[in-house]
């Protein structure tokens, strides 16, 4: 019996040991100086605690009455330990319901007009456009006035990177033309190729789904979902205009679809890793064009199978795509106001096609965001223009959720010349996937006790004001 004690105690403690090597060297890959330091430290006390252990039982103290009492103590306060950050406690059952839990009022579909780039980019003084928004929405028009005046995010003079940032906006700029080049009606709405037209093909929804989802990921995407659509969650009205299609602004938008296939590109974690500087702005619109040329790709496959199908993307939203994508079971909205992923927190870029190919919708997920932002405030407690709430959730348009001051976030988009991306750099859903930090994440979505611990340990090991890392030798910004 004793050995068999013995032989558990120092499997545990070779076990946790082992983990704490894996994080030493997670730490290190990840360029995280603070966390390996951190690290380093406790794989030490763990790897001394284990020889210490293999020491005593080799001098016999677990066969003497105080050294057996240590051994039994120590293994049930390690099955306690164990049992308290494995178990699952019970799920939240507003989450598993997707956006419809977080309704609790009258919802009003979003108006694209409304949206703070579509003002910034799409309204220009004098027109016509002009005149009608401000005439119906005055409380804007002078604070959009001065907005305008500093110029948009993308590295205009001032910005943080200064002066040396032109390599990297030229690389930004370099992929931000895809999704343009891709929005105009016959790419985001494309017809049957002549090849197909009157063959539409008859699929079961489980077929469609299965062929759907297998092309997306194919055509590049990390994570892909089945929303049954929401109303709600498609605008009501046209507001970005890039290719001098004024008819369209203002345009309502009409639901024609009852299925989205909604998608997640990751974003690498060295680039996002660098926020608020010019590498992280390049990784943005790198995954804004990948998803551009996957939902193009996408809508036309429908098509060619004799159904509608809508691309959106950066240049082209019909969807809210966060929303959507809860819907969609593809995570749960952050603190932050982005789309929590289990695979890569929020660390991705959406995209989506609405189609009225009958498709299987996938179930909303529950994985413990809601209660772990509420414990967390790391994002909140880093913006600089402090456009994240601290405190609990409140209702906004009828929906319960943390409201990003999009305003301000976007005001100081305009101030750095970037995207920031502050954000999601420091959430601690964002780490890279390694085997440690898959672990973690594996432990936080089953209960609040790991919740708690791996918050408190988040901000040890990583500070609870991270820094931006060194961005890739080829993305440099200083000389
Ligand atoms: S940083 Fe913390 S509070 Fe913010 S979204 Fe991430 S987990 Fe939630
Ligand atoms: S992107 Fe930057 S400014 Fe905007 S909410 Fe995130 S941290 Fe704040």
């Amino acid at each position: 019996m004793l050995t068999v004690l013995i032989f558990i105690a120092a499997l545990a403690l070779l076990g946790q040991a082992f983990i704490g090597l894996t994080f030493f060297v997670s730490c290190i890959w990840e360029g995280e100086k603070r966390a390996t330091v951190f690290a380093g430290l406790q794989f030490s006390g763990m790897l001394a605690l284990a020889v210490v252990f293999l020491f005593l039982t080799g001098a016999g103290l677990f066969e003497t009455d105080i050294g057996l009492t240590f051994l039994v103590g120590g293994l049930v306060l390690g099955a306690i330990a164990s049992f308290l950050l494995m178990r699952r406690t019970a799920a939240n059952l507003r989450a598993l319901e997707g956006t419809r839990g977080l309704i609790i009022g009258n919802v009003k579909r979003h108006d694209e007009r409304e949206i703070v780039f579509a003002r910034n980019r799409s309204i220009r003084p004098s027109s016509e456009q002009y005149r009608v928004f401000y005439r119906e929405h005055p409380e804007y028009e002078e604070y959009d006035a001065k907005r305008r005046e500093k110029g948009g995010p993308l590295g205009h003079p001032g910005t943080i990177d200064t002066p040396n940032e032109g390599l990297n906006v030229a690389a930004a700029l370099a992929s931000l033309s895809i999704p343009i080049y891709l929005s105009t009606p016959d790419k985001v709405e494309p017809e049957t190729h002549p090849e197909m037209r009157g063959k539409k093909i008859n699929l079961s929804p489980e077929e469609a789904t299965e062929r759907t989802k297998g092309y997306t990921k194919t055509l590049g995407a990390d994570l892909v979902g089945i929303a049954e659509i929401n109303p709600l969650w498609i605008y009501s009205h046209r507001g970005e205009i890039f290719y001098e299609n004024w008819e369209d602004w203002g345009k309502e938008i009409e639901v024609r679809h009852r299925y989205a296939v909604v998608f997640a590109v990751e974003m690498s974690f060295e680039m996002v890793g660098t926020g608020p500087h010019t590498p992280t702005m390049i990784e943005s619109m790198r995954n804004y064009a990948k998803g551009a040329h996957i939902a193009t790709q996408l809508a036309s496959f429908i098509a060619n199978l004799g159904y509608s199908a809508t691309a959106s993307h950066l240049r082209h939203y019909e969807a809210v795509l966060v929303p959507m994508a809860v819907d969609a079971g593809l995570g749960e909205l952050g603190r932050l106001g982005y789309l929590i992923t289990k695979e890569f927190g929020p660390r991705v870029r959406l995209g989506a096609v609405t189609t009225d190919l009958p498709l299987m919708p996938d179930k909303p997920v529950d994985m413990g965001v809601e209660d772990f932002c509420r414990i967390c405030n790391k994002c909140a407690m880093c913006c600089p223009s402090n456009s994240i709430p601290l405190g609990d959730r409140a209702m906004c348009n009828g929906s319960l959720r943390w409201k990003l001051n999009a305003e301000t976030c976007f005001e100081y988009w305009g101030g750095v010349g970037t995207d920031c991306n502050i954000c999601m750099r420091v959430c601690p859903w964002s780490h890279a996937r390694t085997f440690p930090h898959k672990v973690v994440v594996e432990l936080v979505t089953r209960n609040r006790t790991s919740r708690r611990l791996f918050s408190f340990m988040d901000d040890i090991f990583y500070g609870k004001r991270p820094k931006p890392k060194a961005p890739p030798r080829w993305a440099q910004f200083n000389n």
